[in-house]
């Protein structure tokens, strides 16, 4: 009987060309860091997965690699300026036939200068241009010096894939909504993520129900600010596709982020109330306390008004946890408007507060302001500001001490002896559970909290916790993941 070879029916070994045409192609490997925000992150992995389905192997380190890229992020100085030194880290590595390639938002801010300042760079794409990825990445291995995507900041379509790579496999970000219409003084979104666009809800509920499907049970909606969500469908409002999502069948977590304060409806605070999966978690950033800054930053809402949507959360019959950004020593703050920053914090009592000190960016209104507080002086504020929070974070914690807790387990801490979980309220709760070799990454279980700190909490497995809360509906994959 002769073998002939399954893919051109020729014998084996003698004349497939097929055959021989795949030993001669040098494996195509890739290399990817990612700085930034939860957008950046979910981004890459649907790079990743593209670039899997391009026939590319994922490495992890850049001496390995063929194509070494970077996500960036241009939100403040800092971050831009992080690229820019691993390119010049790694730039010999292009005598070895290394290809680089710059994403993401300084890709789109930076445009074609990004090839002057760093000639071994070939391809430079902004992420309103992933979904032309696989023909860039065709053009860069014909041998193509430079390769951009830059010209998709209009369009209405978001990056659609079923490629996917998501390397935890029991909690998974969706985005509902690219890009940007707000224009805030401040902020580079608008004109490196282009302008604001939104995914069907049906479209939306089939990649939640594949992700339920596969066994993820924690899904995190994503956005710049997904409560501005409008359905290209009509169907649903943001607050009904929150619902919608907390009710797909084996999802027992839904968060969402970014929210603006401008959009925040009270149909979100009473999705939240109505919808047991959906967690007990806010993010609202407020970015200044005082009124007339945020007239200066463009925000589009007063303090009175901030205010108003923190009174709906906290009359709310779940114990909401509400987190927020803001921005010290912005253009025109005197030390009154900060005063107001800091007694905001008092009035909200935040559960964490990310904060920032002013970074002028290209492009943004805010350039044209006078930037006349010395940088010494928004690290005196941002240091007052951090200290303040601190102290409202511990006495809140402090006040949780007594409760029981469902918690998603997250990994073990081995030099602790404990458990890394998170509450509904998106707080770390690091517990013991005697021996606790039933308990696995991706579990729910309750906890009885024993101790707080401003940053997390410290618990032990509540009594009945091991056999009621361990999620019997999980796969085993997400069983099976050992820390
Ligand atoms: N869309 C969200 C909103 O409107 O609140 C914010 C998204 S932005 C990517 C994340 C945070 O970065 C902002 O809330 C703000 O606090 C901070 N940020 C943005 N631009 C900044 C700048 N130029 N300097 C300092 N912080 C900035
Ligand atoms: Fe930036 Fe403002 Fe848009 Fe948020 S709403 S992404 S801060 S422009």
């Amino acid at each position: 009987m002769v073998f002939l070879c399954a893919l051109c029916g020729e014998k084996p070994l003698f004349s497939c060309a097929i055959l021989s045409l795949m030993a001669q192609t040098p494996e195509k490997t890739f290399y990817i860091e990612t700085f930034g925000c939860q957008m950046n992150v979910h981004d890459s992995e649907k790079v990743i997965g593209t670039l899997l389905a391009q026939g590319y192997r994922q490495v992890e380190s850049v001496q390995e690699a063929g194509l070494i890229l970077y996500n960036t992020c241009s939100i403040r100085d800092k971050a831009e300026q992080k690229v820019f030194h691993r390119l010049a880290d790694f730039k010999k590595m292009a005598e070895q036939g290394k290809k680089f390639g710059v994403l993401g938002c300084v890709a789109q801010q930076e445009g074609e200068k990004i090839f002057e300042r760093a000639p071994h760079v070939s391809m430079v794409c902004g992420s309103a241009s992933y979904r032309n990825l696989p023909e860039m990445l065709v053009r860069i291995e014909a041998g193509k010096q430079r390769v951009t995507g830059l010209d998709d900041r209009e369009t209405d379509e978001c990056f659609e894939t079923e490629f996917t790579s998501r390397s935890n496999p029991y909690r998974g970000y969706i985005t509902i909504i690219e890009g940007c219409d707000k224009f805030c003084a401040f902020c580079v979104v608008p004109y490196t993520r282009g302008k604001e666009r939104s995914r069907t809800s049906a479209s939306v509920l089939e990649e939640t129900r594949r992700m339920a499907d596969a066994g993820y049970t924690e899904i995190q909606l994503l956005g710049q600010n997904v409560n501005s969500y409008r359905d290209p469908s009509g169907r649903k409002s943001f607050a009904e596709l929150l619902a919608a999502v907390g009710e797909v069948a084996g999802i027992r977590r839904v968060r969402f982020t970014t929210s603006h304060p401008r959009d925040f409806g009270r149909d979100i605070v009473q999705a939240i109330e109505a919808v047991p999966a959906l967690c007990d978690q806010v993010h609202l950033p407020v970015q200044s306390g005082s009124t007339r800054v945020l007239g200066l930053m463009q925000r589009l809402y007063t303090r009175e008004q901030y205010l108003e949507r923190i009174a709906w959360m906290k009359a709310a019959r779940r114990p909401i946890s509400i987190s927020t950004d803001i921005i010290v020593g912005f253009p025109g703050e005197n030390q009154e408007d900060f005063q107001q920053t800091l007694s905001l914090l008092d009035e909200v009592g935040y559960d964490s507060v990310f904060s920032f000190k002013y970074s002028p960016r290209p492009n943004t209104p805010a350039l044209k302001f006078i930037d006349h507080i010395p940088d010494q002086e928004k690290s005196r504020r941002l240091t007052v500001l951090q200290e303040r929070q601190k102290q409202i974070q511990s006495g809140r914690n402090q006040k949780q001490v007594g409760e029981v807790l469902e918690v998603m387990v997250e990994g073990r801490n081995p030099a602790r002896a404990q458990w890394i979980g998170r509450t509904s309220q998106n707080k770390v709760l690091n517990f013991t559970a005697g021996g606790g070799d039933e308990l696995a990454a991706g579990n729910y279980v309750k906890v009885r909290v024993t101790q707080a700190f401003p940053n997390s909490l410290v618990g032990e497995l509540a009594a009945d916790g091991g056999q009621q809360g361990v999620s019997h509906f999980l796969n085993s994959q997400s069983q099976e993941i050992a820390f």
